[in-house]
């Protein structure tokens, strides 16, 4: 597919040494104009439905999406435009808030465990278990609020959490489920473009919230934290997708191209029938054609 060269650079399958600076949201490289990314993205959310009748009717692999991105880069919006094609019967989105008194009541990675996608669907997560080293790093009160045993709180827990984390990823993948990661990369300015946007367009008033501007003050400090994140949980199996977002519809291609990629990868096929099974749609078709001709 033509893209497919253009998304590599944002693929990030070894951490160690990556460094977010080196990644400009206003990116578009690879592809030409905007019309072409529309023509990209319908391509791509047709390729996205035939692969996931594949994907169902083998029923081995599982599919989980993760995005992650700051306030207003544009996850719901991809979400809804890539995903827009796919049969909502194969297909799951789950949404990430503060959790509950319930959830604090078990590991942070209990929520998503029972989350994750059955054998032949595709699972989404908007905002995910990643929040436990992102909005939980930069505001450690919140780390207070888990009722974690005192003595494991230590000046190690991120190094931790990215290694259990690992773990998880690897343990899942063993399990048949393929994880593809989003980061969405908007820039400051653009986020403060888009908070306006909320504010002037009236249909856009409902998602403006003033917690997401106070939130701006601690941009370098989520920086800092995705840039650990990354560096820390981006593995050959499990890469990092850091998509420039400050062109929501560079985005949209990038990731409905990533999310092909990775299910071609899974190389699915309808399952071959065994003679038995052969057998039997033979006889099946024979008494259904008796059955027409002798209402006739
Ligand atoms: P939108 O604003 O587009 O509807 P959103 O994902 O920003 O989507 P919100 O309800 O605004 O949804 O925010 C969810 C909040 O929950 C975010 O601020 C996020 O950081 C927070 N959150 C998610 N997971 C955790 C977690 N494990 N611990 C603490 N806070 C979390
Ligand atoms: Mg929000």
């Amino acid at each position: 597919m033509k893209i497919s060269k253009a998304v590599r650079p944002f693929t990030v399958t070894r951490g160690k040494g990556f460094r977010l600076a080196g990644v400009d949201p206003g990116n578009t490289d690879g592809i030409h104009s905007k019309e072409d990314a529309r023509d990209i993205l319908a391509q791509g959310i047709e390729r996205l439905a035939q692969m996931q009748e594949k994907l169902y009717a083998q029923d081995r692999w599982s599919v989980l999406l993760i995005f992650q991105a700051m306030d207003a880069a544009g996850k719901d919006s991809t979400i809804k435009h890539v995903m827009s094609g796919v049969n909502p019967q194969g297909c799951e989105v789950h949404s990430f808030k503060a959790p509950s008194e319930e959830e604090l009541d078990h590991d942070y990675m209990w929520r998503s465990t029972c989350r994750l996608p059955q054998r032949g669907r595709i699972g989404i997560f908007n905002r995910s278990y990643y929040e436990e080293v992102l909005v939980v790093r930069v505001h450690q009160e919140l780390l207070a609020k888990q009722k974690l045993p005192s003595s494991l709180v230590t000046g190690r827990i991120w190094e931790e959490r990215y290694e259990d984390i690992r773990a998880f990823e690897r343990y899942a993948t063993r399990n048949g489920v393929k994880i593809v990661k989003f980061f969405l990369h908007v820039s400051r300015e653009e986020q403060r473009q888009r908070f306006l946007d909320r504010l002037e367009e009236p249909e856009k008033n409902w998602k403006f919230s003033a917690a997401d501007v106070r939130e701006r003050d601690q941009w370098d400090r989520y920086m800092h934290a995705y840039e650990e994140m990354i560096r820390h949980t981006a593995t050959p199996d499990v890469p990092w997708h850091v998509v420039p977002a400050d062109h929501k519809w560079f985005t949209r291609a990038v990731v409905a191209q990533t999310v092909i990629d990775a299910l071609q990868s899974l190389e699915l096929r309808y399952p071959k029938l065994g003679t038995g099974k052969m057998r039997e749609l033979k006889k099946a078709r024979r008494e259904l054609e008796s059955q027409g001709r002798k209402k006739r």
